[in-house]
């Protein structure tokens, strides 16, 4: 009787039952190269080769199908307090970049790189592991070991579609020296369970600062609604952005013939419904709980400036140390504030992901979905959210079928966004506590 190898088991127990994140960490740990991503615009799974080992890294490392919080807390923010939606915390800030232009070039306050400038310049890391836009293709992003203050520049911004950047830990692992890692909750998750099972990897990684991350999208999203805004062809797209000019700020395609076709980011959130990986539908991590640093969006101040905030979580005493003395150094500002008032700034966010992710991992392993499992215990939650939630995953599933992205196709891009915007108004002062 022949053994089955671990790869075929995390194929059969996460790609197959559609539980994977699409993080890259099980090509990126692969000591074989077995596992490869081909299909970025596509599907984006991974696809294996004849050439395995059997070391069991890839199964191992893999946060498709589970995620222990609690042994990676108590390990990494030893004396935090923990917050019931943000996880362990020893201080909380609102921040931007205090040089302009890099604010100005980020998602939000362009924090997580004006951190990265700093600690390069200051001879603290020789790089960073981030999801960068594809030199060849720069419509879509890879991962990237970026070694150079422009690399680091570069890879501001946000990309909003599947991302295996955990593939760049391959290259990654042959470099000497100290590197900083940006990355969603997922890739964090692959990145921890692969040190944890003994993944070797000559450089130290650190400080591992981690992005907020409400949900990703497939590709198809963007090529939808580049086609919305009459753009033909990726090949007429010279650079795209999903947060440019004014904060939030716009998705914006710059094409060859110098013409801009742009619409708001918060516009672009019309395409969530209809182009969501389910999986990130059961992920329960918003504010990227594992992390040295995390880093959101600031919307307390979105009212008031055009100019980007962030949220900025410092968690790790390590990363709190490096974060004041950034500020000392004049790289970022920083104001502090309550956990309270981060985790309400995000109060919808939170309600997605901590409230009805917990009801949608009940409901859906009843309707017979696979659904993925943590050390978390579900909040207690009356009836009349849970009835909300059945609606909410039906509109889910309904938008996300065929038909659903069919009619999603005709619709027409400016009275769809204006809708959502209302319903992010109203859901976020609602959900607020
Ligand atoms: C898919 C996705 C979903 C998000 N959801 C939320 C949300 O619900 N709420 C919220 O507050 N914030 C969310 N964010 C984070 C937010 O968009 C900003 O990244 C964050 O506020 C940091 O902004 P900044 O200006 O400080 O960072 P910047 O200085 O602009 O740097 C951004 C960094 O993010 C990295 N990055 C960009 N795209 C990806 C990607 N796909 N995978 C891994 N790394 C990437 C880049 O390499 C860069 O280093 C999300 C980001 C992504 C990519
Ligand atoms: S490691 Fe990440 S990309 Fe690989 S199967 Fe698991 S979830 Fe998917
Ligand atoms: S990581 Fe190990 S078990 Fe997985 S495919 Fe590669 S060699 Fe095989
Ligand atoms: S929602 Fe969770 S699973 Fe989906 S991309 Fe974000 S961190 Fe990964």
């Amino acid at each position: 009787m022949s053994a089955e190898l671990p790869v075929d088991i995390l194929f059969e127990r996460v790609v197959d039952r559609g539980l994977c994140t699409r993080c890259g960490t099980c090509a990126g740990v692969c000591p074989t190269g077995n596992i490869h991503f081909d299909e970025i615009t596509g599907k984006c799974l991974p696809s294996r080769g004849d050439n395995c080992t059997s070391c069991g890294l890839c199964l191992a490392s893999c946060p498709g199908e589970r995620v222990d919080f609690q042994p990676l807390e108590r390990k990494h923010f030893e004396g935090a307090d923990r917050h019931h939606f943000l996880g362990a915390v020893r201080s909380a800030f609102l921040s931007y970049a205090v040089d302009l232009k890099v604010r100005a070039e980020g998602a939000s306050g362009g924090v997580a790189t004006a951190l990265q400038l700093y600690l390069f310049r200051e001879g603290r890391i020789s790089g960073s592991v981030l999801y960068s836009p594809s030199a060849d293709q720069p419509w879509r992003g890879e991962g990237i070991i970026a070694e150079t203050e422009q690399q680091i520049r570069n890879s501001a911004q946000s990309r909003y579609h599947l991302s295996p950047m955990n593939t760049a830990l391959s290259e990654l692992a042959e470099k000497d020296g100290r590197y900083a890692m940006v990355a969603l909750p997922c890739q964090v998750h692959g990145l921890m369970k692969a040190l944890g099972a003994g993944w070797k990897c000559r450089a130290e990684i650190k400080p591992v600062i981690g992005i907020y991350c409400g949900n990703n999208l497939f590709f198809e999203a963007t090529s939808v609604m580049l086609k919305k805004l009459g753009v033909k062809e990726l090949e007429d797209i010279v650079s795209l952005g999903y947060r440019e000019g004014d904060w939030p700020g716009n998705f914006a395609a710059v094409l060859r013939s110098g013409k801009v076709r742009r619409i708001p980011k918060l516009d672009f959130n019309q395409a969530i419904p209809f182009y969501i990986n389910h999986r990130c539908l059961t992920c329960i991590d918003l504010a990227n709980e594992l992390a040295d640093i995390s880093i959101g969006d600031g919307w307390a101040r979105e009212e008031e400036s055009e100019k980007g905030w962030s949220l900025l979580l410092a968690r790790s005493e390590a990363g709190e140390v490096m974060v004041r003395e950034a500020a000392a150094a004049g790289a970022v500002h920083l104001e502090e504030i309550s956990p309270e008032e981060a985790s309400n700034m995000h109060s919808h966010g939170f309600d997605l992901k901590k409230k009805g992710a917990f009801i949608r991992l009940k409901l859906w392993k009843g309707w017979g979905r696979n659904v993925p499992v943590y050390d978390r215990q579900p909040p207690q939650l009356g009836l009349r959210r849970k009835i909300v939630e059945v609606l909410v995953s039906l509109q889910f599933i309904i938008c996300s079928s065929r038909p659903g992205r069919a009619i999603f196709r005709l619709l027409p891009i400016k009275a769809v966004g204006g809708m959502f915007r209302a319903a992010r108004k109203i859901w976020m002062k609602r959900s607020k506590e």
